[in-house]
């Protein structure tokens, strides 16, 4: 087992929430809140190997994760390429842990899913549900609101509120 920065790598076991987080939003962290009831340590690990290109860079989104979570003990926060399963298996997890928000995620997660259990079986695959109030949220409509101006208030963590609203200055309020 590698050691992981900033938690104690000999305590309990270790869960990976791996995503995009381009960017971060309150339904990520409750999944996150929820994951550490079941794990000892989590790693949220942001994705770099990305088919679209994200709003946020990568550097970006590993500062709004770590301010984002900050109020969170045993979780850490890390990038990765290549096989999430290598990733795991790399670092000692024993678990990778999804959201699922409604039926339209369940058929790609369980692909992958059963695709990653192929690929190995020391590394199972927990499925989340979020707070209702965040089962509708997804990044992607959250950069959609914050560029038309709309509120975040509630749905992201300040820190990304704060990067949206710089992002999209022109429409947002000051
Ligand atoms: P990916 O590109 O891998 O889907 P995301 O950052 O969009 O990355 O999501 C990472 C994980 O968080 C996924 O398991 C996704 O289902 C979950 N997730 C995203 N938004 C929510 C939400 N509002 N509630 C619960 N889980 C969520």
């Amino acid at each position: 087992m590698s050691k992981t920065p900033g938690i104690d790598s000999s305590i309990g076991r270790l869960a990976i929430l791996p995503g995009t987080f381009d960017p971060i939003t309150n339904g990520h962290v409750d999944i996150l809140e929820r994951s550490r009831l079941l794990f000892e340590r989590v790693i949220v690990a942001v994705a770099t190997n990305l088919k679209k290109t994200p709003l946020f860079s990568l550097d970006e989104r590993l500062r709004l994760v770590r301010e984002s979570v900050a109020h969170l003990e045993g979780v850490s926060i890390q990038s990765f390429d290549g096989l999430l399963v290598d990733y795991a298996r790399h670092v000692g997890g024993v678990a990778i842990v999804r959201g699922l928000r409604a039926i339209s995620d369940f058929e790609y997660e369980l692909q992958m899913a059963l695709m990653n259990r192929r690929m190995t079986e020391q590394v199972e695959t927990v499925f989340m549900m979020p707070s209702e109030e965040y089962s509708f949220l997804t990044s992607t409509i959250i950069k959609e609101i914050a560029a038309l101006g709309g509120p975040l208030t509630g749905l992201v963590p300040m820190p990304v509120e704060q990067a949206l609203r710089k992002r999209f200055r022109n429409r947002m309020g000051p």
